[in-house]
């Protein structure tokens, strides 16, 4: 299975063993996990869909009010929620037979420049549609890159949907 590295930047490889806080990359960095019961991972995806779909349903009003720097910005944290849902449905797939708990990167839950880091790079795996976004947003989405450097509060002061 592959986590993401917070040292590399990037997905690396992860063996499958056994449940513990840390587990080492293929880089050789200890990469910090956080266990997630099997049971508990239909309502997380779920809830991570909702997430993304209010996030996108945000960005959609904020577009067509001519806030195109926050609709950027609901549409890359829509994004985050969906790489998260991927993420553990991933996991879970992966725990199937065994209906074992999962271990998810840790820096999901935590570090916000981190979880930028790990959607665009899910975004670079698997999602085509980007050209679409950076159609719709021509700077390139240089707005976005000084939003994310303020508190989470100020950059929603919008409504938040969660
Ligand atoms: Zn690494």
């Amino acid at each position: 299975m592959k986590l993401f590295c917070p040292n590399c930047v990037g997905l690396v490889d992860v063996a499958d063993g056994p449940r513990l806080q840390y587990v080492t990359g293929s880089c050789r960095h200890e990469i910090k996990v956080r266990t997630v019961r099997f049971k508990d991972a239909r309502e997380g995806a779920r809830t991570c869909l909702q997430n993304a779909d209010s996030l996108a349903k945000s960005a959609e009003i904020l577009f067509g009010n001519g806030a195109r720097e926050h609709a950027f910005f609901m549409v890359l944290t829509a994004y985050e929620e969906m790489a998260k849902c991927s993420h553990i449905v991933d996991a879970a797939a992966q725990n199937y037979q065994t209906q074992t708990d999962m271990i998810v990167e840790e820096s999901i839950f935590q570090y916000r420049k981190t979880k930028y880091a790990i959607a665009m790079h899910y975004l670079d795996a698997w999602i085509k549609e980007m050209d679409a976004i950076r159609r719709a947003f021509p700077d390139g989405g240089l707005e976005w890159m000084s939003l994310t450097q303020r508190p989470l509060e100020e950059r929603l002061e919008t409504k938040d949907p969660r």
